[in-house]
């Protein structure tokens, strides 16, 4: 059958790109340094700016999961056999690799993931820059000494636990991708990792390139199938030493349980409900900005996504307005274009989630300040796109209030004291992200301790870099996924024992001289 089908003038450019990285190939899974044709269900992949399907491709079946774990577990003792010192210069190169080409791998993402090209272009080299940071402590990770109350040396052993499975959802598979796969190798894994079955091909990339900076065959595998098949059967495998999941809370969960069957550990990466305070002694014109890229950014497709914006009532009605008005002049379009901030929504059935949710938000007494479907302008390109969407009058209990979109739409919600906004922030059961705008030391602080969120920006919002830790509190999962915490937790610890004493005292059974 054949795998690939590529056609249109865009899609002329993906296949291009494509096969710089892997000449005359279909796209597959990257397995042992090949591409490794599925035989299950042929999946389609579809272009977010126009709606056209412009890639076939099978499931990766168990047999591919197989030859997977396989190479993967060959090429971890080759990778830890190494010295730490040349895993780090493998991880440098790598970083080299990805740099040389992020202009083409960034295209590629934004073209196939719908992100608009001038934030991917940063994000490509961010994803080097995961390389750079885990390459310094390849030779940096080592174990302590203990001083244990004995006659014993004790010291401790950061060990790598084995095959890591990555599995990765399609709202930022580059940049997910590195985030995931730099931390893991570095700790002397060997990763198999599922993205997305809509959006693999940047993760593809990111395997080859992984060899071509000298790792191993067989160190980063990357499969291309869906969750349902290929990832639980990765999950599931007997090999598989740690499951590092960043997706939804619902498919968390189950995976969460599918690992723990087999005594595995999980790392969940899951969503947000995050809220975004503005005090009215915040500096009001850097507020307006923020809470645009909290929530508009990247189409609001994104786990810290600032989607619920909490005003100080006495500044509610103005700063709604000015907000409504920047929204309305954020350019949403074709993500290729230079110009574009706001491309589409990554496929259909999360167009028509978000569609949903705004009307149940509206059903349940919000009122709609902008935005609320397709933009006029868009919809003969047929692509997915979602106009910057403002509701007030969301409270609490609200469906809108409590649940992730995981799209370009704000909830709005007035308070009125410090109290109440922590309360507010903390009234969903999820922990990612949040952000306080204010100018008073004292209470910025009181706020950052208060909120349960992994991330916390005071007067900013959405930074992140790999050097400081990520992850979730509650139903936002759990484990951390950047800096030295997550190098960590890509290790198990083993304690080692040694006698020092010269006539050790015998407290139990045998002793030479029979006494
Ligand atoms: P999803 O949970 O549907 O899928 C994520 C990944 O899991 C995909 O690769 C999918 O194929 C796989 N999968 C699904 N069910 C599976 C199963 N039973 N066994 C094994 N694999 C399975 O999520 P999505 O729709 O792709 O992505 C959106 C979600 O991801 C949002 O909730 C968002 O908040 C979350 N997210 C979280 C972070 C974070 O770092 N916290 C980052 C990005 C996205």
């Amino acid at each position: 059958m054949n795998t690939m089908n590529l056609h249109g003038e865009p899609e002329a450019r993906i296949r291009n790109i494509l096969h710089s990285f892997l000449p005359g190939k279909d796209i597959g899974s990257w397995v042992n340094g090949e591409v490794l044709q599925g035989k299950g269900e042929s999946l389609t992949l579809t272009d977010p700016a126009t709606s056209k399907a412009f890639a076939h491709f099978n499931d990766a079946d168990q047999s591919v999961i197989d030859a997977a774990m396989t190479a993967a577990r060959k090429a971890q003792r080759e990778w830890a056999a190494l010295t730490a010192s040349a895993r780090g210069r493998v991880m440098y190169e790598i970083a080299r690799q990805i740099r040389a080409h992020a202009a083409d791998i960034a295209e590629l993402e934004s073209r196939s993931a719908g992100r608009p090209i001038r934030d991917i272009r940063g994000e490509a080299v961010r994803v080097a820059e995961m390389f750079e940071y885990y390459a310094g402590w390849c030779d940096k990770l080592h174990g302590e000494v203990i001083p244990v109350p004995t006659s014993h040396l004790n010291y401790t052993r950061y060990e790598p636990v084995g095959v890591v499975v990555q599995i990765t959802p399609w709202n930022a598979p580059l940049f997910t991708g590195g985030w995931q796969i730099a931390p893991a190798i570095c700790a002397g894994n060997a990763v198999v990792i599922k993205p997305s079955e809509l959006t693999p091909l940047s993760t593809l990339i990111l395997g080859v390139l992984c060899e071509k900076g000298g790792a191993p065959r067989g160190l980063v595998n990357v499969i291309a199938g869906q969750g349902k098949t290929a990832g639980q059967a990765a999950v599931s495998h007997a090999d598989t030493g740690l499951v590092v999941f960043v997706g939804s809370a619902i498919a968390g969960s189950a995976i969460a349980a599918a690992a723990a069957k087999n005594t595995v550990p999980c790392i969940l990466e899951l969503g947000g409900k995050s809220g975004n305070i503005i005090f009215a002694d915040a500096d009001i014109d850097r507020a307006l900005a923020g809470a645009q890229s909290a929530i508009f950014s990247a189409a609001g497709q994104s786990c810290v996504a600032g989607s619920r914006l909490l005003i100080h009532r006495s500044i509610h009605q103005e700063f709604t307005e000015r907000y409504a008005a920047a929204a309305e002049r954020i350019p949403v379009g074709d993500p290729i274009l230079e110009g574009t901030q706001i491309g589409p929504i990554n496929n259909a059935r999360q167009w028509g989630k978000i569609d949903e949710m705004v009307r149940q938000g509206l059903g349940e007494g919000a009122s709609l300040v902008t935005g609320g479907g397709k933009p006029a302008s868009l919809v003969e390109s047929g692509g997915f796109y979602f106009s910057p969407t403002i509701l007030d009058k969301v409270t609490p209990a609200m469906t809108i209030a409590r649940e992730e979109v995981f799209g370009p739409v704000v909830g709005v919600t007035p308070f009125d004291d410090e109290e109440e906004a922590v309360a507010l922030a903390n009234g969903t059961p999820y922990g990612l992200a949040g952000a306080v705008w204010t100018q008073d030391v004292g209470r910025a602080h009181r706020v950052a301790a208060a909120v349960r969120a992994g991330t916390f920006w005071i007067n900013g919002y959405k930074t992140i870099n790999v050097m400081s830790p990520f992850g979730g509190f509650g139903r936002s999962g759990y484990g951390r996924s950047s800096g030295r915490e997550a190098l960590m937790a890509y290790t198990v610890t083993k304690s080692v024992w040694v006698e020092t004493a010269a006539d050790p005292a015998v407290t139990f059974g045998y002793s030479p001289d029979g006494a």
